[in-house]
């Protein structure tokens, strides 16, 4: 076996890899060696396309040439000289000759395209002998921009001499000469430059620009794999979780040249809209001009034809008009790359004297809009399958397609940039208060709700506004969460902003905004800006409802969602929805004509007073669930009973604590007193959650009696109504028995009253305090649901305060101790294991118990694709993210499939090579003996 390998060298230890002439040693499955770029170019010459000869040096030698302390390996250099030669075949010219020279691009590429690498280096080869020879066979001035260009890239990202000297000195000239434009200098102007520019290195370096074409190609060849440890590539792939091993590979390629003249041009294309995602090929070229002109700003692009052509841009000619031909080409070029790639591309190409060459071509990156658009088309042109439809959209971006967003045209003042928290765009006048955010909501003027930060009390205002701005808390802040409930543009933790309430401003920098001025928010950047700011609604197209009817028939998880009005409850089902996972009751009891009533209910000092507090409450929370019941007739609907600590209910202002006092008959410093009692040290672990509903068993009974009358009412107009009782924060089985028992009890009570009804109403518990999960085997007992509870689980587990994490948590992710938010990203490693272990447990009591989880998490791809490992049975998140879930659950159940499918297929490979390796070691033992 090892004399076949050493005959034949394995296809691993190759480090170079040509292409040109329609041969290629590499091919686009080869990213991993040659770099997107590479892999690209030759598969680009494989399928027949005009590429300019070339080869790659593989990923792997950066690797070696850094293991050898920055140097360059021996057994590259012969590699790379056989290369060469067939480079100067194909292109029928000599590197370093002065009559025929052929000049090189020096390109970087790695697996993925990566800011912070080399800049490509055109024109090497050129030095004082070659760009004479180059002159006399085109013409000088050509020669000579080629040359100074060469020498301002080399000096650049080789050599390290400022950018600016050269560009200073390209601005004197222009100058001196008045003319705007490069391309108004003429040959003797760039001679100029050139000896100009020579001396700037020399001086920059202290040594003389490098005349040798060899020592110029391997200085660039060491740049290249020298630019994979900056520290700018060192910190792009830290945060986009790159290994540092990949390395990159380095594309040395002959020069074909758009600046030889009015017949030549370079441009970038995308085979389809990138902003819309419509079947229409759009680009831009410069005629005469090089490399990174087109992008440079320097000159304005011209349309490649009448679709790329924006309003302003209708007195410009096209490459369809101009260079016709050229043009049809291209045209038949992006069918191909379509229907080979079966992905829309983007792609960079170069016309010389009227000949078309293809240069690059990638996957191209694309809004969600288009990307969706692209997706379906593609299925319909047959081009993919609908799984591979359904996976290519990023679900994570999807519920930017549901929001109003800021048009992307306008101009606009930034003044500062918060957390982007809740995606779409928001403008309006300031208010400070959530009360005269209702006033003025009222009064139909639009406003934007400032706050330091928000708590329940502020929700009313919430709902009136626009959107939300803060200038403290994080992406799981009370803010955050709520506003993406109501899918409502929100930007939290701005802390440059300071807000004085009293004034009724604030101030970010220099710049004072006061109560009535206009500002803008970006929901899906964070940015804040000053004045108005146009926004644009997306049309929801019927591409993105075919998209999610194939994803929902893909998926194995269901959705619900997270609503406690029936206004959210319509919207999310309108989504999607089937169901709801939580609702949360507290939101109700804030309303303004209950929330005297539910202070009474709190600080009443004996059974009788709380009773009639409870009785005024009972009609209301019924009306909430007859609502809700009715929005989502015939599916299930989860309600949880009381959860936050009371004191959130309480007043704290003077007008509030007398009104409750006169309500109860009491004087006022008493109930301030007692107000003061409720105060907790900690109220996230103190009197909450079902320890409430053992302390004050009443206001549990009203809520389940609330729900159970309502359920009746709405089953007997012959609503189907699937009522889910949910008990919040169980820790201990006994606080279960106890609470089942309750409801249980209450429930027969008015089933009784209701002799025909054959209402089934299920009773289960939230697992969110780590102590439920490890003892779920125990509480399944009593639980006929589980619902993860992953934000306050996480809390809990982590020791992480939701409230009080962004003052370091930032910092914990951009040093990459973590990767995620765990209050975004579900800690797969940690709260993860808590998970799983409550799944097994809970099932290994009732085997058939159902489980989800509500929470923030339940919107999040990633932890989407974790739920549907465990075996969740559904998750639920806010109402915009329904479709988001809906899609992550479609995507996960593919990536399960492939998984199994991948995990199947080694098992019978290795069960082939074990039988094999027991004949052959049989086989040798025999010849031994
Ligand atoms: P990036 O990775 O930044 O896109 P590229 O390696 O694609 O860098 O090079 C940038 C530009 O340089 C290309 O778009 C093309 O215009 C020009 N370029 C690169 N190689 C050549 C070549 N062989 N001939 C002419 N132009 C080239
Ligand atoms: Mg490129
Ligand atoms: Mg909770």
């Amino acid at each position: 076996m090892s004399a076949r390998k050493t005959a034949k060298p394995a296809r691993g230890s190759r480090r170079v890899f040509s292409f040109g002439d329609g041969k290629a040693d590499g091919d686009a499955k080869m990213k991993e060696m040659l770099g997107g770029k590479g892999a690209n170019l030759a598969e680009m010459t494989r399928i027949g396309l005009p590429v300019p000869a070339g080869f790659t040096i593989s990923t792997v030698v950066c690797a070696e040439y850094q293991a050898a302390g920055d140097r360059i390996p021996n057994a590259l250099m012969p590699e790379v000289a056989k290369a060469l030669v067939k480079v100067e075949r194909v292109m029928a010219a000599r590197f370093g000759d002065a009559s025929l020279p052929l000049l090189l691009s020096v390109r970087s590429g790695a697996r993925v395209s990566m800011p912070g690498m080399m800049d490509t280096v055109l024109n090497l080869g050129l030095n004082d002998r070659t760009v004479e020879g180059l002159a006399r066979l085109a013409d000088t001035r050509f020669a000579y921009d080629s040359y100074r260009r060469f020498i301002q890239m080399y000096g650049d990202v080789v050599l390290d001499v400022p950018r600016d000297r050269f560009e200073h000195r390209l601005e004197a000239q222009k100058a001196n000469r008045r003319v705007h434009l490069d391309t108004e200098l003429d040959a003797d102007d760039w001679r100029e430059l050139v000896r100009e520019y020579l001396r700037i290195v020399e001086e920059e370096t202290g040594k003389p620009f490098p005349q040798d074409p060899q020592q110029q190609l391997w200085g660039a060849i060491g740049a290249v794999f020298r630019s994979w440890k900056t520290p700018r590539a060192i910190t792009y792939r830290k945060m986009n979780a790159i290994p540092d091993e990949w390395g990159t590979a380095v594309n040395v390629q002959a020069m074909v040249f758009g600046n030889m003249g009015d017949d030549c041009a370079t441009g970038v294309a995308f085979t389809r809209d990138p902003a819309t995602g419509s079947n229409v090929f759009y680009g831009e070229y410069l005629k005469n001009a090089q490399g990174e002109d087109v992008v440079a700003g320097t000159r304005t692009p011209q349309p490649i034809n009448k679709e790329s052509r924006s309003a302003d841009q209708a007195h410009l000619p096209t490459l369809e008009e101009e260079m016709p031909k050229a043009y049809k080409q291209l045209a038949r070029i992006r069918h191909t790359l379509e229907s080979h790639y079966c992905e829309m591309q983007d792609i960079e190409f170069t016309i010389q004297a009227g000949k078309l060459w293809m240069l690059q071509t990638r996957t191209g990156k694309r809004t969600v809009r288009a990307a969706v658009k692209i997706a379906v088309d593609m299925v319909r042109e047959r081009l993919i399958s609908r799984e591979v439809a359904v996976g290519r959209v990023d679900a994570g971006q999807l519920d930017q397609l549901l929001h109003p967003t800021l048009d992307p045209d306008a101009p606009k003042k930034v003044i500062a940039k918060g957390l982007p928290a809740s995606p779409g765009g928001a403008c309006g006048a300031v208010v400070f208060s959530a009360e005269d955010a209702e006033t003025k909501a009222k009064a139909h003027e639009k406003v934007v709700l400032v706050r330091i930060e928000t708590s329940p009390e502020d929700i009313h205002g919430m709902y009136a506004a626009e959107g939300i701005l803060t200038a403290r808390g994080g992406m799981t802040s009370h803010a955050a969460v709520v506003a993406r409930g109501m899918g409502k543009c929100c930007v939290v933790g701005c802390g440059t902003l300071q807000i004085s309430y009293a004034r009724g401003e604030f101030r970010v920098g220099d710049t004072l905004v006061r109560a009535g001025d206009v500002i803008t928010i970006d929901g899906s950047t964070g940015e804040v800006i000053l004045g108005e700011v146009a926004t644009v609604t997306p049309e929801l197209s019927g591409e993105f409802g075919e998209l999610m009817k194939w994803a929902d028939s893909m998926r194995r998880l269901e959705v619900r969602t997270n609503a406690d009005t029936p206004h959210d409850a319509k919207v999310a089902r309108d989504f999607g929805a089937e169901g709801i996972g939580l609702c949360r009751t507290e939101h109700m009891f804030f309303e303004e004509a209950r929330i005297l009533a539910v202070r009474e209910m709190i600080l009443a000092t004996d059974e009788i007073q709380r009773g009639r507090a409870l009785e005024k409450l009972l009609p209301m929370q019924r009306g909430d669930f007859v609502g809700i019941f009715q929005a989502m007739a015939g599916l299930p609907v989860t309600i949880r009973l009381l959860d936050p600590p009371l004191h959130e209910f309480l007043p704290h202002e003077e007008d509030g604590i007398r009104e409750v006092a006169e309500a109860l008959g009491d004087d006022v410093a008493a109930v301030r007193a007692r107000i003061e009692e409720r105060s907790e040290f900690n109220p996230m672990l103190g009197h909450r959650g079902c320890r409430l509903g053992i302390t004050f068993p009443d206001i549990y009974r009203m809520q389940v009696r609330a729900i159970t009358e309502a359920a009746c009412q709405v089953a007997e107009s012959g609503v189907k109504v699937q009522p889910e009782i949910m008990i919040p924060l169980v820790a201990h089985v006994k606080e279960l028995e106890r609470l089942r028992a309750l409801a249980e009890e209450e429930i027969a009570h008015v089933l009784a009253a209701h002799p025909g009804s054959r209402l089934k109403i299920s009773i289960g518990t939230m697992i969110e305090v780590p102590r439920a999960a490890l003892t779920a085997d125990a509480i399944a007992n009593f639980a006929d649901f589980f619902s993860f509870g992953t934000n306050d689980m996480t809390q809990m587990a982590y020791a992480l305060s939701r409230d009080d994490a962004g003052k370091f948590l930032p910092d914990y992710l951009e040093t990459g101790i973590l990767k995620d938010d765990p209050f975004v990203s579900i800690d797969r490693d940690g709260i993860g294991q808590l998970i799983r272990i409550g799944v097994e447990r809970g099932r290994s009591t009732r085997p058939r118990l159902k489980v989800g989880i509500c929470g923030e998490h339940g919107g999040d791809p990633k932890s989407v694709m974790f739920c549907d490992e465990v075996g969740l049975d559904y998750v639920s998140c806010s109402p915009f993210r329904v479709p988001v879930a809906r899609l992550a659950a479609a995507q996960a159940a593919i990536h399960a499939r492939q998984q199994k499918k991948a995990a199947a297929r080694p098992v019978r490979k290795q069960a082939r090579v074990a039988a094999k390796r027991a004949t052959s070691t049989r086989g040798t033992r025999r010849t031994r003996s």
